[in-house]
């Protein structure tokens, strides 16, 4: 399904959207870590599953299966990297997954993927238009640029047009927004199925054999999701969709990668949130009031919140769904 984008592909590129991505989860991410005390922002680097096989002060990358690795960003290194992401390699392709904060991340990325596998990667997928996950696609193209790019069309319309001039190295793999696409790198299958919640288009990267997710930012380990673009109910039906029987890896877009219980209190987290807002709309109780008087409970996990204006932008985004 690779095919070289359409002039009409290019003329529906929406600038605002990429600008509004641009100041999504990773403007979030540095603004809360930059006032956190230090342990606070340990806390969130987490700790590695194992020895990682490449650390810089920004990520760790550790390695998840055979010839397959996650991305840990770890923010003390500044907007480098800033998200998760990954990196699979079959036979005859190297996937990356997510474009990053920063050029210098993506830069970073195509090296490790070098050292790791020996090649560079042929393809990149994107989990959704946020710009600490697709500011630094251009870095991971190198200077010929010749990556195909699985993305749905959302995303697609939020990426810069540098990077989608006609006649141009870099392809697209537009994806089908209703049903999961297969990408065979040869001897290893990654479907890609498009979801909802965190933002109106997102994607989840899923290594078949042995299962291992990559969850963009339907999923966070340690640290209260951003709800900025949010459809609340959504991401919760979704999230326990993605999760499953929760037996497999599950690489969240921030944190740590966590286990079954963390996800599972993730869940139990969102739920606790839609509760409390619903309740709040049902009294008239404003967002910003709401927010003022609301905790998570310690037996839902450790949740690091840096400001209180966070659970303020979970309750708007819930008003906004309860209103319409
Ligand atoms: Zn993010």
């Amino acid at each position: 399904m690779n095919h070289k984008i359409s002039q009409d592909d290019e003329h529906t590129c929406c600038r605002r959207t990429f600008l509004k991505g641009a100041v999504g989860c990773g403007a979030y991410v540095m603004w809360a870590l930059s006032g956190a005390p230090l342990g606070m922002r340990r806390a969130f680097a987490g700790e590695a599953a194992g020895e990682p096989v490449a650390k810089e002060a920004f990520a760790r990358v550790e390695q998840v299966a055979e010839n397959a690795w996650a991305v840990i960003s770890t923010p003390e290194g500044g907007y480098v990297t800033v998200s998760n992401g990954g990196i699979i390699a079959g036979d005859d392709a190297v996937l990356a997954i997510e474009g990053y904060m920063s050029p210098k991340g993506g830069e970073w990325l195509r090296e490790v993927a070098k050292e790791l596998t020996g090649r560079t990667p042929t393809h990149l997928a994107l989990t959704h238009f946020h710009g600490d996950h697709i500011a630094g696609t251009k870095g991971i193209l190198g200077e010929d640029g010749a990556v195909t790019i699985a993305v749905t069309k959302t995303v697609h319309d939020a990426l810069p047009d540098a990077l989608k001039a006609e006649g141009g190295a870099t392809e697209f793999m537009m994806l089908d927004d209703s049903a999961p696409t297969e990408l065979d790198l040869g001897g290893r299958t990654v479907r890609l199925t498009p979801r909802q919640g965190h933002t109106p288009s997102d994607l989840a990267i899923e290594l078949v054999d042995p299962k291992v997710v990559w969850c963009g930012d339907l999923l966070w380990n340690g640290m209260f999701p951003n709800y900025m673009d949010a459809l609340p109910s959504t991401l919760s039906i979704q999230c326990r969709e993605l999760l499953g029987d929760n037996g497999g890896v599950y690489i969240p877009g921030h944190g740590p990668i966590g286990d079954k219980q963390s996800n599972q209190r993730y869940l139990e987290m969102l739920d606790f949130v839609g509760d409390a807002a619903r309740m709040a709309h049902e009294k008239g109780t404003p967002p910003v009031e709401a927010a003022k008087d609301f905790a998570i409970p310690a037996s839902l996990g450790e949740w690091n919140l840096f400001q209180p204006k966070f659970f303020q932008t979970a309750f708007e985004a819930w008003s906004r769904e309860l209103s319409v």
